[in-house]
This record gives structure tokens, C-alpha cells and sequence, in this order.
């Protein structure tokens, strides 16, 4: 069974190191794992609406994606790709297939900041380019070098990280200084309603115009990675219209466009089975991660056969795209097919979606409720202004919703942005049970406050 709570505490204490935070001041210890459920050490039930940070797309432990890892288990875990698999090789036509134009060629690899890493490479090497521009609070990854694509401060060591690294302005339609409004259902109070795209979006692409003319040098730019909606920054989605806009100035200036599909990828937006699908794009790199193995570590890069090309140095990954992963990554694109999750996503997105504004209209603490399918983000406010709500008051509120049995995430600057972003199998029943926990908690909270 493995250690009790408290000698947990000890081994945290002793063992672990102290940059590997717990989110509660409780920590939960997670014993086992169904579908949209958690079981603790007690065998208490949790409702788990943020799926391990997106990562358990299909469900916990899904039948059909453990049935299909045990079959392999027991045949064969490893082979590099010096030697062909048939699973490998299999898994990674299928997943071409789902994307569209010239997105053909496949690199396996195990985590979403190894395929950005990667990403970086081809997009060096196709271009003959160094400079890079990623979005300001956008999560890339951890590494010495994608710490410099990653702009969030709470993850960024204050070492060098490679030459030629920027950061646009974060276009945020609900604390950006211009506003905004966005493609879905989930729209900012008080800010502009464009019929087609925003007029911020504009001004937006100004500043990223700016950021090109002054501190890329002429002509050096490799590439633009975006995630399609940030998701450790708090789901934030982009005001309507950005990222075409943005594409095409890059794509004027001869830079490659990256899209990180690591949290939005696989039909979680709803609409499409891409997010950058939302944004009417076609990247040149998608980098893939979380969800394409439902917990299991599996990553990916995928792009043209023209960008592969130019990467003309062998490439070696002793993991990567192991039979394991192949096996696990086939079988999660079956599910989502087979059981129809894209649509649910969509549907039981916008039911989500719908009841947390229904809850935003008598909770003055909900500054903005945003998202896509279920890709979903609550900010929290100092009731009655923009304000992110403390910190203090948001890990409380926090604390009590988990007290209550279902599982958030949090994220944004001031960590005051509930993330929801669950297993892909989640039903409006379970959407009603978590709108009535946090009705409650949110209740308490005004009337305590
Ligand atoms: N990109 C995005 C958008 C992410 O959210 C993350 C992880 N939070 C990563 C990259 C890095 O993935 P990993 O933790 O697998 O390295």
C-alpha cells in the first residue's frame, strides 16, 4: 500500500525537493483512478475536473487504453527506432492523418518540453534562423533552454537562456489594457463586441509588429510558438482574429508558425480536433503532449515534409515513441473517435460554460468565466473590480471546493484563475454536481468575507 499520510510529510520534507509544490495546504494522496473519478488515501471520491493539468484526456485508467498497455507489456517494451514496430509504425500514420495539409511527418518523443525543444531545432534549422518570439505568461516547458520560451515568472529561474528569445505582448481581452472579446459563447463584460474580428486584435498585432521592427534582427526570425489558448497562464484565449493576423506577419517576416497543441490538442476545444483549427492557421510545427497518451509519457512533434528535410543530422531518442507509448497513443485516438469526444467536449463545454456565467451573474467574485469546450477558466476578482482576487483567499476557496470533493486547478499570475480542464468523459451530471459545489463555496465565501 506504500507509506501512511504522515510518513508522506517526512519523505516530502527529506526526499523531495522543495520546488515540487503540493497545491494543498492538505495535500492529497492519490491512490487509484477511474475515468472522471480519484480516489484518495481514505477512499474518498473526487470529481477530478483537471485530469493530472489536462493530461488524463480519455479517462483514468480507460478500459480499452489499459487493456491495450497490458497487451504490450507482456509482448515487448522496448525498441529504439533504430529497428521498426508495427505499432510504431501504425500509431504514427494514424496520427498524421488527423492533421491537415502537409503535416505529415511524425517525431516521437516523451514530454511536451522535449517535442518544443525539438520544435525549436527544426524551426533553427529549416530557417537558417536563431530569433524566437513566444507569447508573454505562455508555459512551453522546463528546460535551460525552453525557460526562455516559457514566459511565466513562477517557472523561470534567473539564469541565461539562449540568445535571441522574445516575448510579445500577452493579448488578454480581460486584463490586457485594450480589452477584447473572443470566437465562443464566453464573452468579457464591459468590452468590445466585434461582429468579425476585434478591433483589439489590431493592436495587438501592432505590438508584436513593433517587437519584430526593433528587436529581431532583419531577416533572422526561425519562429512564432503559441499555445491556441494558454493554459497554465489560465486559460486565456486570444481576442478574435489574433493569431490569423499574427500568423501572417510572421509568415511575412519568414518565420515558422509552432503551434503548442500540448493542452488543447485532441479535440478538447469542442469545434475542432486542433485548436489552431479555431484560429483558421495552418503551423508549419504542432508539438503534442498530455492528453495524446492519457497520462502515459508520450509527446510529439509533427510537421512538413520540407521543414524534416532540413533536418539533416540523425536523430536518436532512446524512449521515444517506445511500443508502450505507440500501443497507448493508438488506442486513445480510438476512444476519442469510438466514444464521440470531441462533440462531448463541445456540448458539455457549453453547458460548463453556460452555468458558470449563470453562477458569475450572483458571485461578484467571478471576475470572468472563459474558455472552449473544456478548456475552461475562472478568474477570480476582488468582488466588484479587475482585481485578481489575493492569493490567500483563492487557495482557500480552492481548498474548499477539493474539501467539497471536486478537484480544480489553479493558474494565472496571481494563481486566481480556477482552471477546469477534465477528463474528456465528463457529463452534464457531473457539470451540475460541480456548479452546485461551487455555488456553495462561493456563497460561503461572500457571506464569511
Ligand atoms: N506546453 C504547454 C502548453 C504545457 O502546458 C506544458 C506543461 N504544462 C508543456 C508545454 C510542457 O510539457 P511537459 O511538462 O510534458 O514537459
Amino acid at each position: 500500500m506504500g507509506p501512511s499520510y504522515q510518513k508522506t510529510d517526512k519523505i516530502k520534507a527529506e526526499n523531495i525537493p522543495p520546488a515540487v509544490f503540493n497545491i494543498y495546504k492538505k495535500p492529497l494522496v492519490i491512490h487509484q483512478g477511474h475515468m472522471q473519478w480519484l480516489f484518495d488515501h481514505d477512499g474518498r471520491r473526487y470529481l477530478d475536473l483537471f485530469g493530472g493539468i489536462v493530461t488524463v484526456s480519455v479517462g483514468h485508467c480507460h478500459p480499452k487504453v489499459s487493456a491495450a498497455l497490458h497487451e504490450q507489456i507482456d509482448t515487448l517494451w522496448h525498441t529504439t527506432n533504430i529497428y521498426r514496430h508495427p505499432k510504431i509504425y501504425d500509431y504514427v500514420e494514424k496520427l498524421a492523418a488527423k492533421f491537415p495539409g502537409d503535416l505529415k511527418v511524425v517525431y516521437l518523443v516523451n514530454s511536451g518540453t522535449e517535442a518544443n525543444d525539438l520544435a525549436m531545432i527544426l524551426a533553427k534549422a529549416y530557417t537558417g534562423n536563431n530569433d524566437i518570439i513566444s507569447l508573454q505568461r505562455g508555459y512551453h516547458g522546463y528546460s535551460s533552454t525552453i525557460m526562455g520560451l516559457t514566459a511565466t515568472q513562477s517557472y523561470r529561474m534567473p539564469l541565461p537562456v539562449p540568445s535571441g528569445m522574445h516575448h510579445a505582448m500577452l493579448p488578454d481581452p480581460f486584463s490586457g489594457i485594450w480589452g477584447g472579446c473572443r470566437d465562443s459563447i464566453s464573452q468579457v463584460p464591459n468590452s468590445c463586441n466585434c461582429p468579425g474580428d476585434c478591433i483589439t486584435s489590431d493592436k495587438y498585432v501592432h505590438q508584436l509588429s513593433e517587437l519584430l521592427d526593433n528587436s529581431v534582427p532583419a531577416g533572422r526570425l526561425a519562429a512564432f510558438f503559441a499555445e491556441s489558448i494558454q493554459g497554465v497562464n489560465g486559460a486565456v484565449q486570444f481576442p478574435k482574429g489574433y493569431i490569423k493576423k499574427a500568423y501572417e506577419l510572421i509568415k511575412k517576416h519568414g518565420g515558422l508558425y509552432v503551434a503548442d497543441e500540448i493542452q488543447t490538442g485532441f479535440g478538447r476545444t469542442g469545434d475542432s480536433f486542433w485548436g489552431f483549427q479555431d484560429h483558421g492557421v495552418q503551423p508549419d510545427i504542432v508539438t503534442l503532449a498530455k492528453g495524446i497518451g492519457n497520462g502515459f509519457p508520450l509527446a510529439a512533434v509533427v510537421t512538413t515534409k520540407e521543414i524534416a528535410a532540413a533536418h539533416n543530422k540523425s536523430y536518436f531518442n532512446t524512449f521515444g515513441g517506445n511500443p508502450m507509448a505507440a500501443a497507448v497513443g493508438k488506442a486513445v485516438l480510438e476512444v476519442i473517435e469510438e466514444e464521440e469526444l470531441q462533440q462531448n467536449c463541445k456540448e458539455t463545454g457549453k453547458y460548463f460554460l453556460e452555468q458558470l456565467m449563470e453562477l458569475q451573474k450572483i458571485h461578484p467574485v467571478i471576475g470572468d468565466v472563459r474558455g472552449k469546450g473544456l478548456m475552461i477558466g475562472l478568474e477570480l476578482v476582488e468582488p466588484g473590480t479587475k482585481q485578481a482576487l489575493n492569493m490567500a483567499d483563492s487557495t482557500v476557496i480552492q481548498e474548499m471546493i477539493k474539501d467539497l470533493g471536486v478537484l480544480t486547478g489553479y493558474g494565472g499570475r496571481w494563481c486566481n484563475v480556477l482552471r477546469i480542464k477534465p477528463p474528456m468523459c465528463i457529463n452534464k451530471n457531473d457539470v451540475d454536481c460541480a456548479i452546485s459545489v461551487l455555488d456553495q463555496v462561493f456563497d460561503f465565501y461572500k457571506k464569511n468575507k
